[in-house]
């Protein structure tokens, strides 16, 4: 095939060379012959059958904790931003306002002198707020200052704005568990010898971090264990990542007197007014019982404890924005020690990212304008279609599910809403200040501006034409409150969403992602929101436990699956993904069925077609992973790691055994098959 031997020689001057900015995107087709293992038996390892020369020829590059289909395709997206933004950056260029806008950006974030010049200086105004809180109780003012100018819920708890469970056309507020400075409770709480490793190494660069604004060795080291103190508390009482999945258990809604009560020693009247929010009505408090222990914290821990956790949660958020010690620092915990990864990211990458993050549908526009066609588009959503009517069949078909809730399941999956490539109406930023001069003023303006954008959503009807994700990244999903799927244009590039091939490989790959999002409309937690994405149960007791046996089965071949060392598969994490993965994996298959019911289908390559539909699922999810990554994804990760997110897979579909004339007792035969779609 001439195309596959293009690709090739264009693979390998990629791989030899190093990053640079890339005026179009590469092209490698998404089906790989020779990122096969074929002497590697179909049956026994399926995986290592269609990716095991892919994960000889692609080893981890060093800033990376894994490598993979996936990540590649999104480090040469990176590359193609970074030749957008470096035209973007030059002042001297005519430029529309979205391209001086992200070209600033770029630039600041690029003037490494300027930013190693300032050192610590940017943080000093911040740490003056810290130093000059006199009482405990002016927490609540400081927390509503400080909460909008960083990501996430850093700081004793996470604050937002979300959908209505209860009401899924409206906004509420939204008071989240938080406060950690580790990815998750689990780091916390953990007995294990290399959980405390890991906890020992965080307390040392906390010390480290506080050394870094000035503070004594002896300073520093007390006051990392009073954050590790307080930190303990807070992930001691917050919901697991298991927990969480059971929407009925982060769904609290309660009037802002309600919230002061279970919290008495924090000013909510204070908080609420100086963010802009005086009339605040009903808000989420996901977990009370994470609140109960803020009260506790707030009533026993003295304030210079609090004190030092407000100064390492200073440092920790705006490292990244710092000058050079800082960044290392930083990375020496996050990244070489919680991951394994040897070296930094270069700074082009990680501003690229930063623009993406901050500025992303201006960066997107430019990025859809060059690489997604209306051809693209046009021949996605008729994918789409197809893999929704399999699923409709599927529904129709089923025998262990009443007529009364098929009734529903239908009337759900038809009020999906897809999206596909990037949003209809771009996002717009006139208002945010961008210097070119002032990296961290950009990145701290810019997170305070999307955080107004957030807030300014409570008490306001739904915005369904929204999207939580940027159009270059390389990523789908759905979501249950908006019953929408989402496809950015940054996955429907090659090899994963590849034009030049034909229908068998591409329903194995992108068929199967759009396939991936349908079940999560129906697994163990889209299937508790309703066709509006209301949280409503809208299942009859016997099918709610059909549906449960079934996704135990799931539960249950997963759980015997390794990770690394001991640590097997949370099953319980995962289920829903893996539910998604055999369920769209069929729903693919049935679609390209369909597609080609006319077409005299012929091998290629010595493949026959039933053969290409399966290498071309399993090569998306080629992948080496450091085994850090590995222990880290373990807890952290809802999806099962890339190995069994395949053979996971096609060992509950019959069409895979008779495509490879598998045998009954082959190792990628599952004797007791798993089937919920
Ligand atoms: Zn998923």
């Amino acid at each position: 095939m001439r195309g596959l031997l293009i690709a090739l020689s264009l693979f390998a001057f990629v791989a030899a060379s190093p990053e640079r900015p890339l005026k179009q995107l590469p092209y490698t087709p998404s089906l790989d012959v020779p990122s096969m293992d074929k002497g590697a038996d179909p049956c026994v390892d399926f995986y290592q059958f269609s990716c095991g020369n892919w994960m000889v020829n692609n080893p981890i590059p060093s800033d990376q904790a894994r490598w993979s289909v996936y990540g590649k395709t999104t480090n040469e997206n990176a590359q193609f931003l970074w030749g957008i933004l470096e035209e973007a950056a030059d002042p001297k260029a005519k430029r529309t306002a979205v391209q001086k806008e992200i070209g600033d950006y770029f630039a600041a974030c690029m003037d490494e002198p300027a930013i190693e010049q300032l050192g610590a200086k940017p943080l000093k105004p911040l740490l003056g707020e810290i130093a000059a809180v006199e009482d405990v109780k002016q927490l609540a003012a400081f927390l509503a200052s400080e909460h909008p100018r960083t990501f996430g819920g850093g700081w004793v708890f996470g604050f937002g704005s979300d959908q209505d469970f209860g009401d899924a056309t409206q906004v509420i507020a939204e008071a989240g568990a938080g406060g950690l400075g580790l990815p998750d409770r689990d780091y916390y709480t953990r007995t294990d010898a290399k959980s405390q490793e890991i906890r020992d190494k965080y307390a040392a660069h906390v010390t480290n971090m506080l050394q870094l604004i000035g503070e004594s060795a002896e300073e520093a080291k007390r006051d990392a264990q009073s954050v590790m103190a307080i930190e303990t508390a807070l992930a001691k009482a917050s919901l697991t990542r298991v927990e969480r999945r059971d929407p009925y258990n982060i769904y609290h809604r309660m009037n802002v007197a309600e919230l002061q009560k279970i919290t008495p020693s924090f000013d909510w009247t204070s908080y609420l007014t100086k963010s802009g929010l005086p009339k605040t009505g009903a808000i989420n408090v996901t977990q009370p019982k994470f609140f109960e222990a803020v009260e506790g914290q707030l009533a026993s821990v003295p304030l210079p404890q609090w004190k030092a956790y407000l100064r390492w949660h200073a440092v920790h958020a705006r490292a990244p924005y710092l000058s050079s010690k800082f960044v290392q620092e930083d990375f020496d915990f996050y990244r070489r020690t919680l991951r394994g990864v040897t070296a930094m990211t270069p700074r082009w990458k990680q501003c690229v990212r930063y623009v993406d993050r901050d500025l992303g549908e201006a960066l997107g526009q430019e990025f859809v304008r060059r690489t997604f066609t209306a051809d693209t588009k046009k021949k996605t959503v008729e994918m789409t279609r197809l893999i929704e009517k399999a699923m409709e069949n599927e529904i129709r078909t089923l025998d262990w599910m009443s007529a009364e809730t098929k009734g529903r399941a239908l009337e759900k999956l038809h009020a999906i809403v897809n999206k596909v490539g990037y949003p209809e109406r771009w996002r717009d930023y006139r208002g945010l200040e961008i210097r070119r001069n002032d990296f961290f003023g950009n990145a701290i303006r810019a997170t305070a501006f999307e955080s107004k954008r957030d807030l300014g959503k409570i008490g306001r009807p739904v915005d369904r034409g929204e999207w939580g994700m940027t159009p270059p990244t390389v990523n789908a999903y759905y979501s249950p409150q908006m019953n929408d799927i989402n496809f950015s244009a940054g996955v429907l590039q090659p090899p994963l969403y590849d034009p030049k091939m034909d229908d068998a490989p591409h329903y194995g790959n992108t068929g199967s992602t759009i396939g991936h999002e349908l079940p999560h409309a129906s697994d163990d937690e889209g299937r508790q929101f309703d066709a509006k994405g209301n949280l409503k149960d809208w299942w009859t007791p016997g099918d709610a436990k059909a549906f449960e046996e079934r996704a135990n089965c799931v539960r249950d071949q997963y759980a015997q699956y390794t990770v690394i060392d001991d640590i097997r598969i949370n099953s319980k994490l995962t289920a829903g993904e893996d539910i998604a993965d055999i369920g769209g994996t069929l729903l693919a298959y049935i679609a390209w069925k369909e597609a080609t019911a006319d077409e005299d289908l012929k091998p290629v390559d010595g493949f026959t077609p039933d053969q290409r539909f399966f290498i071309g699922l399993a090569q998306w999810a080629c992948s080496n992973t450091r085994p850090e990554d590995l222990r880290a994804n373990a807890i952290t990760d809802p999806h099962s790691p890339p190995k069994y997110r395949i053979n996971g897979v096609v060992t509950n579909l019959p069409q895979f055994q008779k495509a490879f004339h598998c045998g009954d007792d082959a190792p990628m035969v599952n004797r007791k098959e798993c089937r919920i779609w």
